[in-house]
Parts: structure tokens; C-alpha cells; sequence
């Protein structure tokens, strides 16, 4: 018989579980994420899979009765080892390649942060970079901190109204629930910071968020010392009009290096991921001439102190504002500058004299830093172009380059597959399995970010074509199951007749297409659906069904955004694709793992070259589901004619309707001539061989190649360790 455990080892776990409830590393961990989820299955899927919830959902008195179930405690215990000695780890990457930065770290602001869905400070793609920025920092050891904003209402929940449009409410988060920590004085107060905005001085409240090893500081300005509007500036991601942006932006960039200085940090780069952080170059200047340097001397220095990466060009996505709203904005700040107004707004010129040209925060971004870059190779050359008359130097001159994006692929691999693979790397009967553990030390997660371990899929002797189709299955069914119970919650009204009809919606047997992402208009949502009839015949073919998901947000005030969504809704409810074609409503990250999992295709066509990398397709390859896109962004590099599909080639039309008739005509006719012939040449036993050589070569040349591990060693060789 077990001894029970006694009340100071109760209290260590206890204590422990807290600690770790509060640290985003339980995201990429799949035992930690069990273990809570076994505590109350119900609070996990409820509350948005967040274990500081359901640590409050569960007493300690509870708690501590479960734990003397011994099983529990000893998973309990596993879990809290692993996380201790991730934390204490001195042999990572960085501590070979880049020690240095330990010191001095790099900053990485950012308007928003993806981390996970209990934490909805994120509109998008822009955010879930950085979230998965933060998590691989984390894993290589990096010397990284993370900058940014608290909103407390976040970005918006969607919802659909009778008319199919999409409306808007907003969940308030409390702080306490979700996985933050305030940032306290020594003396245990809360740290507080000051930042001038407008002719205020508006003071700011600081949360950690604790990504594995690395810091991610949310600055909130909602105190009750501060005017309601400022203390509204943080309310939520992107809201309100330029003004609140401008202020925000102020925030986040100056006030940011002020809590910087006020921890004790002393940077070696500033990294701003996308211009809205760019405002941190007025106070680095501002800094070194309080310090006795002429401005001319204060612009060198900072120069080489920043580093900018450039996400879109998307006009709309490069803030601009008035010399006016600059002038209202920074009037206290301008005081303590000793820099006449004038020359302020010309480092956001191009032409600096010129008066009609709005400021522009990404020129003063390009202007203020040492390196900068675009998202993928497309990218950086369109960004060469788009910005060559700043620097009037022949284009290929023009100093913007590119790293390719990537994401966190064990944050993104969803928990079957995180098993599935980890048995492989764990079998000690097999002889290869035996070389990569041996090779990374027993480590399986390392092993799985490795280029290694993903070349072996194409060898059948490792993993069968059987068991990666039953794999395959598996999750389409988990998708299809999630689709049709998150129909029923969306349908309010549902009556039992309903709730029968949504469990036929959808076939696990069909080839299910998904497309999910923000519904900007250049993405280009209801592409496909030009070609109806040819569609309706897809759909409807009993020998090879299809099948389509769909889900993303338009921004609030984006009507012809609304106009998409409120077109693909009508034509799920009420045309022959009724049943074949369902919208999931408020995508978020833990709808986006269900798709990019349970989905055989990853369809993605932008109008292009606007799509500067895109990440959700990243996310699909390690589930076996293959990308069909135009050649824009990450796919012109990933795609070699035999790991998915292509719709058009390496060029584009220059009118748009051109562009959209001709990709709109490939799309079918690529859909129709390759996937779903492969798809369903089957053999005897139903395994669609051919369609599984496409997935094993998938998993060959592109999961490891982009993830967020490659992008940020790249970051760290090319340009945080050159300063
Ligand atoms: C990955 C992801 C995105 C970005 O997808 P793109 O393909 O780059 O448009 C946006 N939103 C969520 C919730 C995601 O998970």
C-alpha cells in the first residue's frame, strides 16, 4: 500500500501547479495540457483550455484529495519535472551560438501577441508571428523579451446575425483567470511607468505573460488615476479611430522603452514587428541627446540599435497619420524633445519637405534602422520595389531583405499527432527510432523540429501508408465531429429536429477543403464559388464527395470583408451545397488547429504578390494535409511540383480581373484534373497511395524547414548577433 503524500509535499505540488499554470510552455506541452484537462474536462473546454481557470474551478481542497489518487500525482509530478528542468536548461542553442544576447537581449515589440485562445489579443497572422516568435526564442534559449499591449476586451468575438452579417461583442477577460502575472516592485506594489500622450502624462500598469524562458510584457494603461479615455486606450486590439492608434502607438513604443529602463534592461536590438512599434526610435533619440549627443549623433546610434520587419504591402496596412494628429498626440512628449517638430515629422517623410505627405510610421521605421526585411523571398522583392524611391538606388540595391516566416510546430501540432509521433520516437523495437534518440540525447522534441527525423516519411518501412492514412482519418473524423456540435451551439434556435440535421452535415469519407483566415478582401474567400454549377457537380458526385469548411473574420469596419462572409453563409444555408459547405463561426487558434488538422487540403488564394508570406498553410503539413495555393508568399518557396498543388504559375496578370478570372478557372480546373482524381485512386483496401506520396514528401521538404526554430536562428545569425 501507498504511503499518502504529506501536507508539505501537497503544498510543493499545489504551489507548483499554480506556477505552471501561469506559463504558456503547458501550450506546447501534452502532458501538462492532460493533466489539466483530466482535472475538470468540463472547466478545460469551457473556459478556453486554460489551466489557470481551471485551478480556479477546482478547490484546493479538491486538488489536494485528487492528488493522493497516485496515478495523478505521479503525473502530476512528471509534468512538473519536465517543465524544471525546460527552465533550467543551459545547453540550448543560444548558449552555443548566440551567449552574448543573454546579457542583452533582443526586444521584440509588437502590437499583438498569439499565444493561445484563452489570451485573444491577437487579430491575426501578424500576432500568431509573434506569439510563435516568443515559444521558439523560448526553446533555443534565446536572450529575448517580448513587448506589447494588454487589451482587456481584446479582439472581437464574432457572430452572425439572421441577415448573415457579421456583427460583434466583446468578452472583457479578467486577469486573474487567464495566463498573466502582474509585474511587481521590489517592494511587492505594482509597477508602474509614465508615458506623455497628448498633453498628459498617462501612467501604465504592466502583466507578464511567461512564455517557457522568455517574458512578453502587456502594458495596460487602465488605472484609475488616468482620464477614461486614456484609460480606455487598451481596451482593445486595433479599436477606435487613428487618434486611439496614434496613442496606442505611443504607448506601446515609448512606453515601452521606458519600462525597459525601468527593469534594467539594456537591449542590444530593438526589434519592431511592423511599423506600429516605431515610435521607440523617438525616445532611443531622446535618450541619448539627454545624454549630451547632437541629433545627428543620437540618429546614428539608434540607427544601429533597431532592426525593422515589414509584414504587408498592403497599403492600408502602413499607418499613416497627420502632421496635425502628430502635432495633438506628442505635444508633452515634444517638449522634453529638443528637436524641432518639423524634423520629426520628415523622418516619416520620404520626401521630407514635402507637406502633403502624411507621416508614415513604416518610413520611420525603414529610416531608423540598421537591417530590415520582408516575410518571405516574394516579399522582400516587393518591398524593394515599393519602397526604392526612399532610397533612390537601383531596386536590387534597395537595403530590405527577407527571412521566410515559420511557426512554433509543436504549439501548432495537435494532440494526436504530438502522440502519434512521439510513439515513433519513443519504439524501442525499431533499429531507426533508436538512431534519433541516440542523436538527440532521448530528447523527442528535439528530434521533431529536426530536418532528420521528417526526411524518413518518405520511406514506407518507417511509417506505413497504412497508418498514416489511419491517422489521416482519424482527425478528419475530429473535425467533422467539432464542425457539427459548434454548428449546433451557433444555431441558437436549435430544436432537437436541429441537432439531427447538423449530424449530417459533413462526411468524414469526403475530401474536405478548408480555408480559414482573416476575411480581407485581397484573400479573396469566395473565389472558388465563381464556379458554382462546376461546384455543385463536385459536391454532389457520391462516387468522390467534397466537402468544404470555412471561418475567418472580417474587421469591423471592413463591409465588403462582411459582404464575403454574409455570401459563403447564404450559399452553406441555401443553395445545393447546403450540408457540403459550413461556416464556423469566431476563428480563433483553437479553431484554426481543428481545421488545419482535419482538413486533406489547405486552400489559399490571394490575390497575388499581397499575400507577403501567410502562416495558417505552415501549420498544415506536419497533420498530412496538403497546401493548394496560388504561388504567393511562403507557398512560391515551399512548393516543388510534388508536395501539394500550385493554382497558377510564377507570374500574374496585371489587371485584377483578369487575375481573379484567370486563378479563379485554374483553381478549378487544378482541383478538378489533380486533387480529387488522387485523392480517390484507391486500392483494394481503400488507401489512396499516390495522395499518401504527396503527403510524405509534404512532410519531407516542409515541415522543418518553416518553423519558427528556423526563422528565429536565422534572425539571431543574420542580424541580432551583427550589430
Ligand atoms: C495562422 C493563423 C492566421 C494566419 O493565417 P494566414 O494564412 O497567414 O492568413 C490568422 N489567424 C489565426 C487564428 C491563425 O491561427
Amino acid at each position: 500500500m501507498n504511503k499518502p503524500l504529506t501536507g508539505a509535499e501537497l503544498n510543493e505540488i499545489v504551489a507548483d501547479l499554480n506556477k505552471l499554470s501561469r506559463n504558456l510552455w503547458w501550450c506546447w506541452n501534452q502532458e501538462a495540457q492532460d493533466f489539466f484537462y483530466e482535472l475538470s474536462p468540463r472547466g478545460w473546454q469551457n473556459m478556453f483550455h486554460n489551466p489557470v481557470a481551471v485551478l480556479r474551478e477546482v478547490s484546493e481542497q479538491e486538488l489536494r484529495a485528487r492528488l493522493q489518487d497516485r496515478q495523478l500525482a505521479t503525473r502530476a509530478r512528471a509534468v512538473l519535472a519536465d517543465f524544471k528542468s525546460y527552465l533550467a536548461d543551459t545547453h540550448t542553442w543560444c548558449h552555443q551560438h548566440a551567449a552574448k544576447l543573454h546579457k542583452n537581449p533582443v526586444a521584440y515589440f509588437s502590437a499583438e501577441f498569439g499565444f493561445h485562445e484563452s489570451l485573444p489579443i491577437s487579430a491575426g497572422g501578424l500576432g500568431i508571428l509573434a506569439g510563435d516568435h516568443a515559444k521558439s526564442a523560448s526553446d533555443l534559449g534565446l536572450g529575448f523579451m517580448g513587448i506589447g499591449l494588454f487589451y482587456r476586451e481584446g479582439y472581437f468575438q464574432q457572430a452572425i446575425d439572421s441577415n448573415n452579417w457579421q456583427t460583434e461583442y466583446y468578452n472583457p477577460v479578467n486577469p486573474n483567470n487567464i495566463p498573466l502575472e502582474p509585474v511587481l516592485k521590489v517592494d511587492g506594489e505594482r509597477l508602474v511607468c509614465t508615458v506623455e500622450i497628448g498633453m498628459n502624462a498617462v501612467d501604465f500598469q504592466v502583466w507578464r505573460v511567461n512564455v517557457g524562458r522568455v517574458p512578453v510584457y502587456l502594458l495596460d494603461t487602465n488605472l484609475p488615476q488616468n482620464e477614461q479615455h486614456f484609460r480606455d486606450l487598451t481596451t482593445r486590439v486595433y479599436g477606435g479611430d487613428s487618434t486611439t492608434r496614434i496613442m496606442q502607438e505611443i504607448l506601446l513604443g515609448i512606453g515601452g522603452v521606458r519600462l525597459l529602463r525601468t527593469l534594467g534592461v539594456e537591449p542590444s536590438t530593438f526589434h519592431m514587428n511592423e511599423g506600429h512599434a516605431a515610435f521607440l526610435t523617438l525616445e532611443l533619440i531622446r535618450e541619448k541627446m539627454a545624454a549630451g549627443k547632437t541629433l545627428a549623433e543620437a540618429l546614428v546610434i539608434t540607427k544601429q540599435e533597431c532592426l525593422f520587419t515589414t509584414h504587408t504591402p498592403v497599403e492600408a496596412g502602413h499607418d499613416r497619420f497627420t502632421a496635425e494628429l502628430m502635432n495633438y498626440a506628442l505635444q508633452r512628449y515634444l517638449t522634453m524633445l529638443p528637436v524641432p517638430f518639423k524634423d520629426i515629422v520628415a523622418l516619416g517623410r520620404v520626401k521630407a519637405d514635402d507637406v502633403s505627405e502624411l507621416f508614415c510610421m513604416t518610413v520611420l521605421a525603414l529610416k531608423l534602422s540598421r537591417a530590415a526585411n520582408g516575410v518571405s523571398e516574394l516579399h522582400g522583392q516587393i518591398s524593394r520595389e515599393m519602397w526604392q524611391h526612399l532610397y533612390n538606388v537601383p531596386v536590387e540595391q534597395v537595403p530590405i531583405g527577407h527571412i521566410t516566416n515559420g511557426i512554433h510546430l509543436l504549439g501548432w501540432m495537435k494532440g494526436p499527432v504530438r502522440q502519434f509521433w512521439r510513439r515513433r520516437l519513443t519504439d524501442t523495437a525499431n533499429a531507426e527510432t533508436k538512431t534519433f534518440r541516440d542523436k538527440f540525447g532521448g530528447d523527442w522534441a528535439a528530434a521533431l523540429n529536426h530536418a532528420d527525423f521528417w526526411a524518413k516519411m518518405t520511406d514506407p518501412t518507417f511509417v506505413s501508408d497504412e497508418e498514416l492514412w489511419a491517422l489521416r482519418y482519424k482527425l478528419r473524423r475530429e473535425l467533422v465531429e467539432f464542425a457539427r456540435r459548434k454548428l449546433l451551439l451557433q444555431n441558437q434556435r436549435a430544436t432537437q429536429g436541429d441537432f439531427i440535421r447538423f449530424d449530417h452535415f459533413l462526411n468524414p469519407d469526403a475530401l474536405t477543403i478548408g480555408f480559414a483566415r482573416r476575411f480581407a478582401t485581397y484573400k479573396r474567400a469566395p473565389l472558388i464559388f465563381q464556379q458554382f454549377d462546376n461546384i455543385v457537380k463536385l459536391v454532389r458526385d457520391k462516387q468522390r464527395p467534397v466537402q468544404f469548411i470555412f471561418a475567418g473574420k472580417a474587421h469591423p469596419r471592413d463591409d465588403d470583408g462582411k459582404r464575403f462572409i454574409q455570401q459563403i453563409i447564404h450559399l452553406s444555408k441555401h443553395s445545393e451545397l447546403a450540408g457540403n459547405l459550413v461556416f464556423l463561426e469566431n476563428y480563433d487558434i483553437h479553431v484554426a488547429r481543428q481545421m488545419v488538422s482535419g482538413c486533406d487540403i489547405w486552400l489559399n488564394n490571394p490575390r497575388r504578390p499581397l499575400e507577403a508570406s501567410g502562416t495558417s498553410g505552415m501549420k498544415a503539413s506536419c497533420h498530412g494535409c496538403l497546401g493548394f495555393s496560388i504561388l504567393d508568399g511562403w507557398w512560391r518557396e515551399g512548393y516543388d511540383g510534388t508536395n501539394g498543388f500550385a493554382i497558377s504559375g510564377d507570374s500574374h496578370p496585371d489587371n485584377v480581373e483578369e487575375q481573379d478570372r484567370v486563378d479563379s478557372a485554374n483553381l478549378y480546373q487544378t482541383l478538378t484534373e489533380q486533387v480529387v482524381p488522387l485523392f480517390f485512386n484507391r486500392d483494394v483496401n481503400g488507401i489512396p497511395h499516390e495522395w499518401i506520396k504527396r503527403m510524405r514528401l509534404s512532410m519531407a521538404t516542409l515541415v522543418s524547414q518553416f518553423t519558427t526554430d528556423r526563422m528565429v536562428k536565422e534572425y539571431t545569425n543574420k542580424y541580432y548577433l551583427t550589430k
